[in-house]
């Protein structure tokens, strides 16, 4: 396995994209359901004018890793709702897109950035090693963990174990499973500031939100290696037989339903509301495929995700704010403009919205509260004083004061812990996700509308009791 470096284009990771239309997450493989098919790239190594490694015989990667490759697929493409796709299916490369090849030879980034276009499951590059000729065995190589599409750590983890495991039923030694990062970690960088990953085909694929794991089958400039298990066709489909297996079993079992690259089904508190939100369309995460849960939220955002739920006609609202920092071609102006309008939200004292400001959880509340009692027109009388339990209500600034009691009364906010409300804390992507999720599911955000006042349609009433006949029978006298 050869290195290129990868040259990433420099750009800003903008932490408020919350439109960013990436999908991102690995879904879970269902076999029976066409909505979640398994999408494999398979990624034979080096070709073109690239032998690779070889066997000083005439045995070399290029041949061996696409026949491995060609034999993998057809073992995958036994299963139900899966779906292969090779990097390249000859070794002249000929089929293969001519922008992603440079001196006869495709380029790693472009193998990468094609497991992306496919919105693969993960990308399997596979090879054979070669060292001192006496080294045997197989391994294999998966993403480090760093903040950048995490679960390529995971699921990559997850999927060179399966593979290695099943490799080793041929008998072949199992050297294990590995991470290397970057020795250039200066340089060698995610859009989000975290290390790279050193194996090009790894960090490209996984620029592309795709976890990619390298397969070094067995040693080719080993003789015993060879012999047993790169010598012949059938060898070679028995390997790629093993790796199907090894990637089937571990999307099989795993059914790990990745939210967002960072949000996994079930395994964190937050996950639901999150699903919950997204699902419905009122969320997106970053561009890189990541939520942030524990990101503070921007104020605009909040107003954003408020609107989205309320599905506002945005149409009505993209003129100039009010507000000199809200822009008018900003993401957001809209959804400012109509908060602005229906007293929702009212801005600092100097005039600003505050745009790109964290939101505080007594500011977030107090917005809320103005849009059950402006804007909805909701009762907000409190049913108890809960919120004096706290002891550090009295904190709580003057503005908000009314609408802490009153979400701590609805149960909107339970409270940061036992005792505490954190009014001046910075709300959490998470928490807002939980808290508008119950305050949806609450008829908060979206009333049933109540019955129309009665117009003397419905029948009469029916008494308790039977009527008094208007002529009471008299005693017998
Ligand atoms: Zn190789």
């Amino acid at each position: 396995m050869k290195r290129k470096l990868l040259l990433i284009s420099a750009f800003v990771l903008c932490l408020a994209m919350i439109f960013a239309s990436f999908s991102g997450a690995v879904s879970a493989y269902d076999e029976s359901d066409p909505r979640y098919p398994l999408v494999i790239v398979l990624d034979p190594g080096h070709g073109g004018v690239d032998p690779g490694a070889g066997n000083g015989k005439g045995g070399n990667e290029r041949e061996i890793n696409l026949k491995i490759a060609k034999f993998c697929k057809e073992a995958l493409e036994k299963y139900p709702n899966v779906k292969v796709y090779l990097t390249r299916t000859t070794n002249d490369l000929s089929d293969v897109d001519k922008k992603s090849i440079k001196d006869g030879k495709m380029s790693l980034t472009a193998r990468g950035n094609f497991a992306g276009k496919m919105h693969a499951n993960a990308l399997i590059s596979i090879h054979c090693n070669a060292v001192n000729k006496s080294s045997r065995g197989a391994e294999v190589w998966y993403p480090i963990s760093v903040s950048w599409c995490p679960n390529a750590n995971a699921v990559g983890k997850g999927l060179s174990s399966s593979i290695l495991s099943s490799l080793g039923e041929l008998g072949l030694t199992k050297r294990g499973i590995f991470t290397r990062t970057t020795t250039k970690p200066e340089t060698e960088r995610y859009p989000d500031g975290s290390v790279m990953d050193y194996y090009t085909v790894i960090n490209s694929s996984r620029s592309c939100q795709v976890p990619a794991v390298i397969v070094e089958h067995a040693f080719i400039d080993n003789t015993a290696d060879f012999n047993a298990f790169l010598s012949t066709d059938a060898k070679l489909k028995a390997l790629g037989e093993k790796d199907a297996k090894g990637i089937i079993n571990y999307f099989r079992t795993n059914d790990d339903k990745w939210v967002f690259n960072d949000v996994c089904l079930g395994k964190q508190w937050y996950s639901e509301p999150i699903e919950y939100m997204k699902d419905k369309g009122y969320i997106n995460g970053y561009s890189n495929g990541c939520f942030g849960p524990n990101d503070r939220i921007h104020r605009q955002d909040f107003v954003v995700i408020l609107a989205n739920m309320k599905n506002i006609d945005t149409s009505l609202y993209n003129y100039q704010s009010k507000f000199p920092d809200v822009k008018k071609d900003g993401y957001y102006n809209a959804a400012v403009n109509w908060a602005a309008s229906e007293g929702i939200i009212n801005g600092y004292e100097n005039g600003k919205f505050g745009v790109g400001d964290a939101l505080t959880r007594e500011q977030m509340v107090t917005i809320l509260y103005n849009y059950e009692k402006d804007y909805l027109g909701i009762d907000v009388t409190l049913d108890g004083n809960d919120a004096e339990g706290f002891e550090d209500f009295g904190t709580t600034s003057e503005f908000a004061k009314d609408a802490v009691a009153w979400a701590i009364d609805k149960g909107l906010i339970s409270g940061f812990n036992a005792t505490t409300i954190g009014p001046q804390r910075f709300a959490e992507r998470s928490h807002v996700a939980k808290i508008l999720m119950f305050a949806e599911l609450n008829n908060l955000i979206n009333p049933e509308p109540t019955p129309p006042e009665s117009q003397g349609e419905e029948p009469p009433p029916v008494p308790d009791e039977p009527p008094t006949p208007e002529e009471p029978s008299q005693p017998g006298e």
